[in-house]
């Protein structure tokens, strides 16, 4: 029987081998448990590449959508970073390795029992350069705002506006759109202020819930 730390290592050498992922990337995604963030019985399958429950109908993303959107967004040390749907803390975890002690990362989750799990789950870690905040991300959070960069876990009908407003000249976010047929976006916003977006791929994720996203149930 492997144990955790093996299955991750192997795990992250494929993402490499297969997707081409950056040393910086992969070297942040070794440090961080996987096995910690997602609830027993699922935990046994975190180095598995696939999302898993981790209840309340929602799911950890998959190991190489956390490497290829975390690559997407060319994250630096130092920077300040939002997370919209920061569910079992996981990607959370990942970009505060990479942001380092200088930077910061604004997890929001819409439900609170995930936000508590993911809280303690990253105090036992030690993150202290992560902040989860219970609340609709759609609007963003403007009391740390504006950011460096911004991703969002769940799929939206279109960019919501205050995450726009919210991100700094020369910033870029990752964010899905779509309903049933959904795409991965790259939106850049230049040092004008001005909006361009480009698609990286099709993509499976959660709806966004909020008052810039899908109304509930759908
Ligand atoms: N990044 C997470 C992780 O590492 O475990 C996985 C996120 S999961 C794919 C998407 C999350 O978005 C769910 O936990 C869901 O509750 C949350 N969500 C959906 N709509 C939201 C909203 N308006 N604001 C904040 N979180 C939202």
């Amino acid at each position: 029987m492997l144990d955790f730390e093996e299955k991750r290592r192997r795990m992250i050498e494929r993402l490499r081998e297969e997707l081409g992922i950056s040393d910086k990337v992969a070297k942040a995604m070794l440090k961080v448990p996987r096995h910690l963030f997602v609830p027993p019985p699922y935990d046994r399958e975190a180095y598995l590449d696939t999302p898993l429950p981790i209840g309340k109908g929602q799911t950890i993303s998959a190991p190489h959508m956390v490497a290829i959107m975390c690559d997407l967004l060319d994250l630096k040390e130092g920077e300040k970073v939002l997370e919209v749907g920061g569910g079992s803390g996981y990607h959370a975890a990942v970009v505060a390795e990479i942001v380092g002690r200088r930077g910061k990362v604004i997890a929001i989750e819409r439900i609170p029992e995930l936000a508590e799990r993911a809280k303690r789950t990253l105090e036992y870690l030690g993150y202290d350069n992560v902040k989860i905040v219970v609340g609709d991300g759609t609007k963003g959070y403007e009391p740390e705002a504006p950011y460096d960069k911004i991703y969002v876990t769940a799929s939206a009908p279109d960019i919501p506006k205050p995450l726009i407003d919210q991100l700094k000249p020369g910033g870029r976010m990752v964010i899905p759109i779509g309903r049933y047929e959904q795409y991965l976006y790259i939106v850049d916003k230049d040092e004008r202020g001005r909006i361009s977006r480009r698609v990286w791929g099709p993509v499976r994720f959660v709806p966004l819930i909020g008052e810039y996203g899908f109304k509930e149930p759908i």
